[in-house]
């Protein structure tokens, strides 16, 4: 009976390593299938830029036919620039970042970059310029030196380990028992939401993308976390054409442009110097937040 459990109990250590290992493939498909309908058209052409100027024109969205979510949104985001976009939850500022990476076709109006309509370009060339630091990063099980070289899987030791310091989490990685080999995600080490940001900056560093999406943390980060990705954000961004979804006004003080949406409308426009002299919603929920505590959220 002893010769027979040792490789039944190997086959159950098989069978849960297999089925785990599927999980994550499905909650990969999953988030890679998330809308079969986007095909490449016949003749798309492969995006090949180092400066990329986005355009939003007279831009309508619905995620369902019958709900119309975005109403004729109109902005440009210079290459090299940044534009930061504000509004109450469900205004449809993550919405903007999800079209540009062509998740889902606008239903009118169109998304061009240097000119050529989104749904003229490979899907591929598209996301390879693109580099996004979400609200919450999904970390994969597995060690954390994976999760950092996933940004660019031709990448060297020695650029990981650069990534790494240029995203300010070298030395907690240094701090943790094995290293750049601790295994981190669901059935390892959890990291927190400023950690897990920062694993997302360092991959988006490693994959040097001309086109940076930023989708601020809702969740408030302790202020030192905070204006420490604040200020890793700002570096990120140099040179790069950038899209900031902010919860907190304070973050995009510096940006060329804020739009300020409502409604899936934007209704006001401008730097913070023009929207505080304005003074209408911008105006209003600057005034709110300086009321509010600096970790509390007020968009
Ligand atoms: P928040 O600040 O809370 O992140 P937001 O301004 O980014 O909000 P969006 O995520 O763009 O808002 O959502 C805009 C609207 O679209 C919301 O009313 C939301 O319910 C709806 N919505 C978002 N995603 C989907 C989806 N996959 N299917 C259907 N409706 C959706």
């Amino acid at each position: 009976l002893l010769q027979l459990y040792s490789p039944l109990n190997f086959l159950g250590m098989v069978y849960r390593e297999i089925k785990q290992a599927l999980t994550d493939m499905e909650k990969m498909f999953s988030l890679l299938a998330q809308n079969t309908e986007i095909q490449d058209a016949a003749d798309a052409q492969t995006l090949k830029t180092q400066a990329a100027t986005i355009r939003f024109d007279a831009v309508d969205f619905g995620y369902e036919t019958n709900r119309q979510i975005l109403r004729g949104v109109d902005f440009e985001v210079p290459a090299g620039k940044t534009v930061a976009v504000v509004g109450a939850s469900g205004a449809g500022k993550s919405t903007l970042s999800r079209l540009l990476f062509r998740f889902y076709d606008v239903s009118s109006g169109r998304i061009t970059i240097n000119g050529v309509d989104l749904r003229a370009l490979t899907q591929a060339s598209l996301r390879a310029h693109i580099g996004i630091v979400p609200q919450d990063t999904v970390l994969f099980n597995d060690s954390i030196y994976y999760n950092i070289a996933y940004g660019n899987t031709g990448a060297s030791r020695d650029e990981v380990i650069e990534a790494a310091r240029s995203a300010h989490i070298y030395d907690f990685i240094q701090s943790l028992p094995d290293g750049f080999d601790t295994v981190v995600g669901e059935r390892g080490l959890k990291l927190s939401g400023g950690e897990k940001q920062r694993v997302a900056i360092a991959r988006t560093i490693l994959k040097n993308p001309p086109i940076l999406i930023f989708d601020e943390a809702t969740s408030a980060l302790d202020s030192k976390t905070e204006k420490a990705i604040q200020a890793e954000l700002v570096t990120i961004s140099a040179n790069r054409t950038t899209l900031v979804i902010a919860h907190r006004l304070s973050t995009i003080v510096e940006a060329d442009l804020i739009l300020v949406m409502e409604g899936g409308r934007v209704i006001e426009r401008g730097t913070h110097r023009e929207l505080l002299d304005l003074n209408g919603q911008y105006a209003r929920m600057w005034a709110l937040q300086q009321q509010t505590s600096a970790e509390e959220p007020v968009v």
